[in-house]
């Protein structure tokens, strides 16, 4: 799951804080006490018929699996999960006889504050993994352990060490990888507890445990997959990235990998399909890494919504509003559709081996108003962060702690009865009802956004002709390395880009600018982007001048690698003959091994 996420939950809450005058006014109040006597209509779906279309050829072993990270903290919070016959039965139970064969924890090593306060999002330590663990292998179904390597949420935005280690070489923490994996799955073991895969890290595109340097990473890695592979022989070592629709990404990771002679099975992925491109492209990408890495491939996590609701008075990462952009609706319906298809995808590409549904249980804990569902979420930990995870993360959790982010997007409506989405796994074979559903066409392309067809008035927008010209680079730093690069993984299409960097503090100040004469008059829009990292403070814009004198301009950011950042300004009126200037303004100040980015991807077309 990745931080976005939780950006737009803390969203939702500025807006709501905004809109109500506080958490706790009367406006706010009244909101969710009208909320709270609203059923999203699904509830009542349980019995209605699903239509699924049959995916063909889905092998016998693929794997259908379900996280339920959160489970044990909900039933503490008083969540009951029923069976189609309306039985209360154990979830796990329930996904078994519903055609789940894994299911997924993930692992931190210590969610606690120093008075035993859970930090939420499950609790999920290893004693919660080996208790979900027993019961899943008492239902029969398999264990996937994602271990995050943190005491809290890793994904691509957080990656901190656990406290434990904190102040240890990347030697002394791959040897403490190697110790905690190690003790942890003795637990498992120990208890009986069938565990079909290990993930060594979560999401871990730019960090594990801390560290951000493939050098210092590698071999972290290397000792989590050993342990594995001394206490559970059989079972499947996985790494876990996101952001498959990055063009280039999975190749550079999966390429690092292979020359380091990482000891893995398998290369798996988060697809939301909201978030991370088409099917198409995600099938495209999975089957390179397994023809060029020889891997098997899967979708780690994935989930798509049943209704645009939220139903625990706290926001949703997906929300009605994305409904409209997407491919299929926010129904049981469309849910179903939309992870069919994912399975389907991944079942017809090569080397795929199955699909994980994320946290499909992760409902209200039922409360009528956000205080009663809060002094659940602080006491059981069944929100995605309670208040005492301050003292690990203040800046997010310690600011925007809360309940479910993901209730709209379960297999379950708000009172625990399986939704009849839940029956697309038993149904995959066979398929069901409806056949005439266009079978898994890959998703088509978004919408183009007026004038991006039009042609791009700036010559060599993207550096693809290897040569500078006709840009003006006006260096007003020490030099260091600014050249057009020639690197298909740090561009953001093609293959060139404008490449800089600087081991010296504050030598990093230039811009790169070309003007265009004879336009006709008209409203014109630019745009560019920019990433890089190890900046420190930066001052950097786009910027457009007319006849010579500043128009417009816009700030642009540098985070992390492969974390584009764009700038458009539009709305730029010419008059006949008038002289367009475009370009870019980068000022950093460095930190670490020296400031360093590249910029791609300029244009400037005709509005409208
Ligand atoms: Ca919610």
């Amino acid at each position: 799951m990745k931080r976005k996420t939780w950006m737009a939950a803390l969203l939702l809450l500025a807006l709501l804080l905004a809109a109500c005058g506080g958490q706790n006014g009367p406006a706010a109040q009244e909101e969710r006490e009208e909320k709270a006597v609203k059923e999203p209509s699904a509830s009542a779906v349980a019995e209605e018929t699903l239509n699924v279309l049959k995916v063909e050829d889905l092998p016998a072993d693929f794997i259908l699996g379900m996280d339920v990270s959160s489970l044990l903290a909900e039933e503490r919070s008083g969540v009951r999960y029923f069976d189609f016959d309306g039985q209360e039965k154990d979830l796990l139970q329930i996904l078994a006889e519903n055609g789940i064969t894994h299911i997924r924890v993930r692992v931190w090593n210590d969610p606690y504050d120093e008075q035993g306060r859970g930090f939420g999002g499950g609790n999920c330590d290893i004693r919660t993994a080996l208790e979900i663990g027993k019961r899943t292998t008492a239902a029969g179904m398999k264990l996937i352990v994602d271990f995050h390597y943190s005491d809290f949420w890793a994904d691509p935005g957080k990656y901190k060490a656990p406290r434990a280690w904190e102040g240890l070489d990347a030697e002394a923490k791959a040897q403490a990888v190697y110790a905690y994996t190690r003790e942890s799955l003795e637990l498992l073991r120990d208890a009986g507890v069938d565990v079909g895969m290990v993930q060594i890290g979560n999401e871990i595109n730019n960090g594990l445990a801390g560290e951000t340097d493939w050098n210092a990473i590698l071999p972290m890695l290397a000792a989590g997959s050993r342990a594995v592979r001394e206490l559970y022989p059989e079972t499947l070592v996985a790494v876990h990235f996101t952001e498959p629709h990055n063009k280039g990404l999975y190749a550079y990771y999966a390429g690092l990998l292979r020359d380091y002679g990482l000891d893995y099975d398998v290369f798996g992925s988060s697809y939301y399909p909201f978030w991370h491109g088409t099917l198409e492209n995600l099938s495209t990408v999975l089957a390179e890494i397994n023809r060029d890495y020889g891997k098997q491939v899967m979708v780690l996590e994935t989930s798509y919504p049943y209704t645009g609701e939220d139903s625990d008075f706290s926001g949703n990462s997906v929300k009605a509003d994305y409904e409209g952009s997407q491919n299929y609706p926010f129904t049981v319906q469309g849910q179903a559709d939309a992870v069919r298809d994912v399975i389907a995808a991944v079942a017809g590409t090569p080397g795929g081996i199955g699909v994980c549904c994320w946290e499909g249980a992760w409902i209200s804990v039922g409360g009528a108003s956000w205080e009663e569902n809060s002094a659940k979420w602080e006491q059981f930990g069944s929100g995605w962060a309670s208040s005492y995870a301050a003292v690990y993360d203040p800046d997010d959790a310690g600011k925007w702690y809360g309940g479910s982010s993901w209730d709209n997007q379960a297999f379950f409506d708000p009172q625990g009865r399986p939704l009849a989405s839940l029956r697309l796994f038993s149904l995959l074979r066979s398929g069901s009802g409806d056949q005439s559903r266009a079978a898994a066409a890959p998703a088509p392309a978004p919408a183009a956004q007026p004038g991006e067809s039009l042609p791009n008035l700036l010559e060599n927008g993207s550096f693809e002709t290897g040569e500078l010209s006709p840009w003006v680079l006006t260096d007003r730093g020490s030099g260091g390395e600014l050249f057009v690069e020639d690197k298909a993984v740090d561009s953001l299409d093609g293959s060139w880009h404008m490449h800089f960097w600087n081991p010296n503090r504050n030598s990093v100040d230039f811009s790169l600018e070309q003007t265009v004469e004879g336009l006709p008059a008209g409203s014109y829009v630019y745009s560019i982007s920019i990433m890089g990292g190890d900046c420190g403070e930066t001052e950097i814009f786009a910027y457009v001048l007319v006849d010579g004198e500043q128009r417009a301009d816009a700030p642009l950011q540098i985070t992390v690698w492969n974390s584009w950042d764009t700038a458009e300004l539009s709305g730029i009126v010419l008059t006949e003959g008038q002289k367009l200037t475009v370009g870019i303004s980068v000022k950093c100040a460095g930190e670490g091994a020296g400031a360093w980015g590249k910029i791609d991807c300029a244009a400037l077309r005709a509005e409208g």
